[in-house]
């Protein structure tokens, strides 16, 4: 039975090359689920094998800038020389329909989410150590060295925003992970601010 009719935002973030794409696929992959995934919109070119309008929508700087201009995002972010962002009409929609929306995005656009969507919940998904972050973004062997380095230099920034999020997650081992997530979305819907007003109204008080 739901006590929710609105759907829960969840915000998955953390530093590029934490794993949050390989986690957010195994979380998906749990049974018993309403979860859907925002499909984010970048100018990053595509990498062998992802799909537009499904790993990303590939779209050039001009089409970016325009819907920035359209205020068409729900946040979005420069990250290492490309934009990212969130198209805002389908989120909305899906949360409209009692959907869980996940988000999978990096720090400085998951801030400005928290600014306007005060009940989301915030994930904050960290490696075991900054050496597995180092293998990790080294051996997805897609980006040339001086980019490895760039990122690697931008998660050390990254770390120290932790505290703005409301759980912190250990990617140790992707299955592990993935089930905290859903643990943590379960818990959240059972929270009293979120299921007292339908309940009260469901007992008739
Ligand atoms: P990648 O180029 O590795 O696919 O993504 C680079 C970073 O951008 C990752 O940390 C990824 O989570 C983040 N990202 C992907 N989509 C979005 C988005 O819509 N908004 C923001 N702010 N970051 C995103």
């Amino acid at each position: 039975m739901k006590l929710n009719e609105r759907g829960l935002l969840i915000v998955l973030s953390g530093p590029s090359g934490v794993g949050k794409g390989t986690v957010r696929k195994a979380l998906f992959q749990l049974p018993n689920h309403d979860l859907v995934y925002s499909v984010s919109m970048t100018t990053r070119p595509p990498r062998a094998g992802e799909v537009d309008g499904v790993d990303y929508y590939f779209v050039s700087k001009k089409e970016f800038l325009d819907r920035i201009e359209n205020d068409g995002f729900l946040e979005w972010a420069e990250f290492v020389g490309n934009y990212y962002g969130t198209p805002k009409d389908k989120v909305e929609e899906q949360l409209m329909e009692g959907k869980e929306v996940v988000l999978e995005i990096e720090v400085e656009g998951a801030l400005q989410v928290r600014e306007i969507m005060k009940d989301a919940v915030f994930i904050f998904l960290v490696p075991p150590g900054k050496k597995a972050l180092y293998d990790r973004l080294n051996v997805r062997g897609t980006e040339s060295e001086t980019i490895v380095l760039e990122r690697m230099q931008k998660a050390e920034s990254e770390f120290s925003l932790a505290h703005k999020y409301d759980y912190i997650v250990v990617n140790d081992e992707v299955n592990n992970a993935a089930d905290r997530i859903m643990a943590i979305i379960r818990a959240e819907h059972a929270k009293t601010e979120r299921t007292i007003h339908n309940y009260m109204k469901m007992i008739g008080e």
